[in-house]
């Protein structure tokens, strides 16, 4: 006769599987991939650091902030820091995100309903998605087409037939690196009875600026990031349009979200932009010369970017193969063969310093052969 023993762990597996969401128990957590060691091109990070003087200067300054208090809730020195940085209009609001992911969630918390969907072109920014989930909004993917711009057709059918509250254009897009056309995006604004949000996380790589939108269009928003231009470790978002927008959005947000730690050396990251713009206009120009170098790669198909990144399709090998044997010398790239069928055989690869960049494509090579 066998008996089943309970014990205290199966116990407790029980209640937790009572407990939590049926919908979240089936999610997996977001994976990280461990770099270690490795030259790391998978996360569209900047390779540079400060002059040691600056880095002096910072570490300095930081020791005044006082860790005994809460930050600043609205953080407004930080917000003028960037008004100044990016030049926006004081006729514009801005709202802070520990990251734009939270910015995403707050949008999502907002406008979160019974039968409310999320709509975002595929392949696009995958937290879209993934925060649709948690907040149990519908999500639409309208599939982009094979040069990667934007279905205007089927986008404006799935706008029409769910009327989603959010919809999600990312310019320029990750993974593709291209930007839509202006056209179409103004044709999925108009179509929209939503919030349209213009993601521009690559600002700082391509000359494309959508604030101009926000004075013609009262259903547009644009979400920036400080994490692409070098400072990926603070944790700081933005949202810029207009105050009836953000006020309500702003009531999901917990008041402290952004930290002392972050607000002190976002300040003061923001009084030097200039050499983080400087460092963005380096990277510009080693996009270029990885771009046209790859182009001559046999086996590797590379598009134009307006990102800090490039995206590739292997050829002959496939992109796995391609991908382990680049982590067999030491380079980390993101693998996309699998995420989308647009991404089929898809490497993308962030761009790096030129000593970087040239240990990829010294490896590519190898790993090619
Ligand atoms: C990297 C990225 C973000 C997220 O930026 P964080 O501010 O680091 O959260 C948002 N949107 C797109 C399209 C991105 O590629």
């Amino acid at each position: 006769m066998s008996r089943t023993v309970s014990t205290k762990t199966d116990v407790l597996a029980e209640r937790v599987k009572n407990l939590v969401r049926e919908d979240v128990r089936a999610m997996s957590a977001y994976h990280v991939a461990d770099a270690g060691g490795m030259v790391k091109l998978d996360a569209m990070e900047n390779p540079y650091g400060w002059p040691t003087e600056l880095q002096q200067q910072w570490l300095q300054e930081l020791q005044t902030v006082s860790l005994n208090r809460y930050p600043d809730p609205q953080a407004d020195n930080v917000k003028s820091g960037l008004r100044r940085a990016m030049g926006i209009d004081e006729k514009h609001s801005i709202l802070l995100g520990n990251g734009s992911d939270e910015i995403i969630q707050h949008l999502a918390l907002a406008m979160a309903g019974p039968g409310r969907s999320v709509l975002a072109p595929e392949p696009s920014f995958v937290m879209y998605r993934v925060i649709a989930q948690f907040v149990q909004m519908n999500y639409i993917g309208v599939p982009l087409q094979a040069d990667f711009d934007l279905d205007q057709d089927n986008m404006l059918a799935e706008i029409k037939q769910h009327q989603p509250h959010l919809i999600f254009l990312a310019l320029s897009n990750n993974p593709t690196g291209n930007l839509f056309s202006e056209k179409k995006v103004r044709a999925v604004i108009e179509a929209a009875q939503g919030l349209v949000v213009l993601d521009e996380a690559y600002t700082a790589f391509t000359d494309a600026d959508h604030l101009s939108l926000l004075d013609e269009y009262d259903n547009v928003v644009v979400m920036r990031t400080v994490s692409k231009i070098g400072l990926a470790g603070l944790r700081l978002g933005m949202l810029v349009g207009h105050p009836l927008w953000l006020t309500e959005i702003d009531k999901v947000r917990l008041p402290y979200n952004i930290n002392v730690l972050t607000q002190y050396s976002a300040e003061f990251a923001l009084r030097h932009y200039d050499l983080l713009m400087d460092q963005a206009a380096i990277l510009c120009s080693e996009r270029e010369r990885l771009l046209k170098t790859l182009s001559t790669v046999a086996g590797i198909d590379v598009w134009p970017s307006e990102a800090n990144f490039l995206l590739l399709r292997c050829q002959k090998k496939s992109a796995r193969d391609v991908f382990e044997a680049l982590k067999q010398r030491g380079v980390l790239v993101k693998l996309l063969d699998g995420a989308h069928p647009l991404l089929a055989q898809c490497l993308r690869v962030t761009v790096s310093t030129s000593d970087e960049n040239n240990q990829f494509l010294e490896a590519l090579s190898a790993s090619l052969s």
